[in-house]
């Protein structure tokens, strides 16, 4: 790396950052700001918990793709107009700032921590007869439906506080996963909620807000977590957050009228199809759906932008993002799922082809620079 090299730092190791990090390693001198040491392939975590041997390649080192940087194991506390400063007390000056900080998520720091919690998952699975799932978004339809599958003599509740499952895509997917849930003999219980101040693992009885009490000998909690943008309430950018808390973005991805500062994943507020002027069949309010592969696609762009302004090449060669419909397959077990396509909903099969096999671990792998598959060594 030249001396001049400009400076890119990354906050965030998640889908988005890692592969800006990895792309940009030598084409700038990057620093990457993760509280974890891994990058982890986040839609295999649920076929992790019932086959913790998956998770030897969706949970991948920094330094195994970002040979050519630096890697700063902290959360960020702070960014000024020039550097980020540390939850560990660093300051790292910046000539390009991305941040990525996604989703709030208490995980092990190292990687092997990370691997030791999936087998814990799975004793706590393979040990129990009957298992109660909270929350009937994707995460709690996946699992059910990783267990059912593999362990399909458990006994499975599915407790969901909504009145129908999979709320973030449209109805009759919700529906045809609740009738596919029901043939693998989950119980769902929508419209309730539990307390679960009220109750702990091994307790076995738990309460429902309709006062319903389910027996079960663990249970996971599948909610939605909150985003990773609080950090940034008194800093320079508190100004450029909604409401939500999601940071505001132009179609370059730049952070509101600063041009060198990026923010891409599931911490932006890209508004869904449009920007600017909505259709009127479209609420100019309706958000992208937070996906891996649209922060993988926010990635490319600004890897792209980035070198453009690196290379001291015209403002016009930057590249647009363009915003999506709502897309979406949810993997029900290892060789179904449902997909959410623009006009159409389907599930079974077909849909399962696409995700449920490798749940796109090789791709993202290949998509890394490394080898889609690695060689399991069982101790
Ligand atoms: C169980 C599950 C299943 C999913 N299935 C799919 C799927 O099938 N298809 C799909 O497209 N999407 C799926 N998603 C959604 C997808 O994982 C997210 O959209 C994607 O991870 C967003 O990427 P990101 O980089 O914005 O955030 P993340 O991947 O969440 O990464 C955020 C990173 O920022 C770090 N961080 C947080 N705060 C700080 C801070 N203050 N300082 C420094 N670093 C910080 C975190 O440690 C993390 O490494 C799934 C998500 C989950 C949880």
């Amino acid at each position: 790396m030249k001396e001049d090299s400009k400076r890119v730092v990354i906050i965030g190791g998640g889908v988005a950052g890692s592969l800006v990090a990895k792309s940009l390693q030598f084409h700038a001198h990057v620093t990457l700001v993760d509280p974890k040491e891994y990058f982890e392939i986040t839609w295999a975590s649920l076929r992790s918990m019932v086959e913790p041997s998956f998770a030897e390649r969706s949970v991948i080192n920094h330094r195994d793709y970002l040979i050519n940087g630096d890697i700063i194991t902290s959360n960020a506390a702070n960014v000024t107009e020039t550097e980020v400063v540390t939850a560990n007390g660093r300051r790292i000056v910046y000539d390009y700032l991305v941040i990525a900080t996604g989703h709030e998520d208490r995980v092990p720091i190292s990687r092997s921590g990370r691997l030791d919690k999936f087998k814990e998952d799975n004793q706590k699975i393979k040990s129990a007869h009957s298992i109660l799932i909270i929350g009937g978004g994707p995460t709690g339809v996946e699992l059910a439906g990783e267990i059912a599958v593999d362990f399909p003599d458990k006994k499975i509740t599915l407790v969901h506080k909504g009145s129908r499952l999979l709320e973030f895509i449209g109805a009759k997917a919700g529906d045809k996963s609740l009738k596919w849930l029901k043939s693998k003999n989950v119980v769902v219980k929508l419209e309730q909620s539990v307390d679960l101040n009220a109750s702990t693992d091994g307790q076995k009885i738990y309460q429902t807000s309709n006062g319903e009490t389910i027996e079960a000998d663990c249970h996971f909690l599948c909610i939605g977590k909150p985003l990773s943008s609080a950090w940034l309430n008194e800093t320079v950018l508190k100004n450029d957050l909604d409401v939500q808390g999601r940071i505001k973005v132009d179609e370059k991805l730049r952070v509101n009228g600063r041009s060198n500062i990026f923010a891409i994943g599931d911490i932006t507020d890209i508004p869904q199809l449009c920007w600017g002027k909505c259709p009127k069949s479209l609420n100019s309010e309706t958000k992208e759906l937070k996906q891996g592969f649209l922060a993988q696609q926010q990635a490319n762009v600004v890897v792209n932008n980035l070198k453009v302004i690196i290379e001291g090449r015209r403002e016009c060669k930057m590249e647009t993002y363009k915003p999506h419909s709502a897309l979406a397959i949810v993997s029900l077990g290892r060789k179904e799922a449902v997909a959410q396509f623009p006009f159409l909903t389907v599930i079974g099969r077909i849909p399962g082809l696409i995700k449920s096999r490798d749940l796109f671990v090789g791709k993202t792998r290949k998509q890394m620079g490394l080898n889609p598959d690695i060689e399991i060594i069982l101790t």
